[in-house]
């Protein structure tokens, strides 16, 4: 198998060159908007801002609500056609617990971030933010908002973020909210907020984030995929006691319930946490193409403009006779 030397020599960016800070913005914007796009160029940024991070810390996204209140076109956690569903406080301290108890994990992560769909949604969110901070109290931890509830959150959640020193994280969409009214608003509760730069914006105030189809036929080339993946293994997922590389990979059977696709999990593809005894595993199991990455159609990554989701499988997979429109 090639290694990731191989694909940083082929795309001739050189090592030192992948050091360089390369802003999510600037990334984004490099690929086109069809696949005809100047994918070339987008490649390489991507490797670039792939092994930048990729030697950094990761941060790690745990789902508390698969559903959300927004639904985005192409959403990489695939919230607009997934089943609403809450993870439990049960469920999340088995699993955070597992996690807790490996070795070197208290301050591994840079952050754990409180996510879905929208995690405002979840009634029981101010015992997420109380159990976390428990739980890794020198990780920081970040609930991932899109904002449309800000100003509904009940006092027992703002209590719980202030005490545990929890960063309001929000994301901004074209959907006619103030933002920074909101900053100011958790402010004068005592919690910090930031508006993250999480999409990039073009002429005209335009955001735009990535999207990479899903193809269930498998066969692409796993590293290339890899390391053409700018947040694989840097931003990691927590799903059911077992760690994954990513959102997209993690949450296939998403698809498969909606669309009839049969994307399928290997061992190698996750970490079972429970078998975990060291964080030097998990930075062994980040930095290493899975078996998955087959799926990831990486010659097919466009820059998508936001809008709202229609539900059309194309927004996630490539679109194939054996793939069901029908139970949208
Ligand atoms: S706000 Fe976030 S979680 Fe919700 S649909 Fe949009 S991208 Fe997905
Ligand atoms: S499966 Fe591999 S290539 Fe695809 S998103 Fe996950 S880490 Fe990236």
């Amino acid at each position: 198998m090639r290694g990731v030397k191989d694909v940083v020599a082929e795309r001739a960016i050189g090592l030192d060159g992948a050091a360089s800070v390369l802003a999510w913005d600037e990334l984004v914007m490099s690929y086109g908007e069809d696949c005809q796009g100047d994918r070339g160029q987008g490649a390489s940024r991507a490797i670039t801002f792939h092994l930048t991070h990729l030697w950094g810390r990761p941060m790690l996204d745990v789902d508390i609500v698969s559903h959300c209140n927004l639904g985005c076109r192409c959403c990489c956690h695939f919230s607009p056609v997934t089943e609403a569903r809450f993870l439990t406080l049960d469920e999340y301290a088995r699993e955070l617990g597992l996690l807790a108890q490996v070795k070197g994990a208290a301050d591994y992560f840079e952050s754990i971030n409180l996510m879905g769909g929208e995690p405002l949604l979840h009634p029981e969110l101010a015992g997420f933010v109380r159990l976390t901070h428990e739980l890794l109290p020198a990780t920081r931890t970040r609930v991932c908002s899109n904002g449309l509830l800000v100003r509904e959150v009940a006092d027992d959640v703002w209590d719980a973020m202030r005490a545990a020193g929890v960063c309001l994280y929000l994301t901004p969409y074209p959907i006619g909210i103030d933002y920074q009214g909101l900053v100011t608003y958790a402010g004068d509760r005592g919690v910090r907020a930031e508006v993250s730069n999480g999409l990039a914006v073009g002429e005209g105030g335009t955001p735009y984030f990535l999207s990479t189809p899903l193809d269930e036929h498998g066969g692409h080339d796993v590293t290339q995929a890899f390391m053409e993946c700018p947040l694989g293994g840097v931003s990691l997922q927590l799903v059911g006691g077992r760690l994954f590389p990513c959102n997209r990979g993690a949450l296939f059977e998403t698809l498969n319930e909606r669309f009839g696709t049969s994307f399928a999990h290997e061992s190698e593809d996750y970490l079972e946490l429970a078998f975990v005894s060291d964080v030097d595993e998990i930075a062994d199991f980040r930095r290493t193409p899975k078996p998955m990455c087959r799926y990831c159609a990486y010659e097919r990554t466009v820059r998508v403009e936001w809008g709202r989701s229609t539900g059309e499988p194309s927004e996630w997979i490539v679109v194939s006779s054996s793939v069901s429109s029908a139970t949208r």
